[in-house]
């Protein structure tokens, strides 16, 4: 319908350089919204996204930053009045703390009318997590199994396998799946089908994922 004003507004934002994705989640009634996972270098973008909507920005979200990437995202959360909502465990050097929220497991973040559950995921980093809005999930590398492998310092598979189990799977298997960067060139999957991909892995059980994962990094290492 013309003229039609959609409450609520989900958008994809991609990183030019790095191919990772961010999303951003407005309640235009409310006139509020949240970034997840911005990526580097698309700050323009997603203020002139929020301004365009007239909406602002309440939150900047972190499903994990790795040692080696601290972005702080301080550049969009200064030019706004955002916050940055980050792990307990994550490492956010010179960010103030007046603009840093640390959320664990079993936390809600409101935006709006809107709220997002948020689910404790360690296993890709120590201090992963995961945002559930509505039937998504917003989960960063939590399925790149592959990219946990190399230089896999951070990578905790027996943390990941609980995580996957007891965290993720529990989930209705229609939540779509948003990951922070393409899995097999797809931008979405349902749960389900994420859980039959990573099935040969974990059918086994817990030891012989541990097992399997710590294979992949040595064979990954080796080819280095
Ligand atoms: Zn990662």
């Amino acid at each position: 319908m013309l003229g039609r004003v959609m409450p609520l507004q989900f958008r994809p934002i991609e990183g030019l350089q790095t191919g990772l994705i961010g999303y951003l989640l407005a309640d235009l009634a409310e006139k509020a919204a949240v970034v997840i996972d911005p990526p580097r270098g698309q700050t323009e973008l997603i203020l002139a996204l929020s301004e365009e909507r007239g909406v602002e920005l309440k939150y900047v979200l972190r499903t994990h930053v790795h040692a080696a990437d601290a972005d702080t995202c301080e550049e969009l959360c200064s030019r706004t009045s955002a916050c940055l909502l980050a792990g307990d465990e994550l490492e956010m050097a010179g960010m103030p703390a007046a603009r840093l929220r640390r959320a664990g497991h079993g936390a809600t973040i409101p935006f709006g009318a809107e709220t997002i559950d948020v689910i404790g995921s360690p296993g890709h980093t120590h201090g992963s997590l995961s945002f559930l809005w509505q039937d998504r999930l917003f989960c960063g590398d939590l399925f790149d199994l592959d990219c946990c492998a190399p230089g896999g310092g951070e990578a905790e598979p027996g943390r990941l396998f609980d995580s996957l189990v007891r965290r993720v799977f529990v989930l209705p298997e229609e939540t779509l799946v948003f990951p922070a960067h393409p899995i097999e060139a797809r931008r979405v999957a349902t749960l389900e089908e994420l859980k039959m991909r990573l099935a040969p892995m974990m059918q086994h059980g817990r030891d012989t994922f541990i097992t399997g994962m710590l294979a992949r990094r040595t064979t990954s290492a080796a080819a280095l």
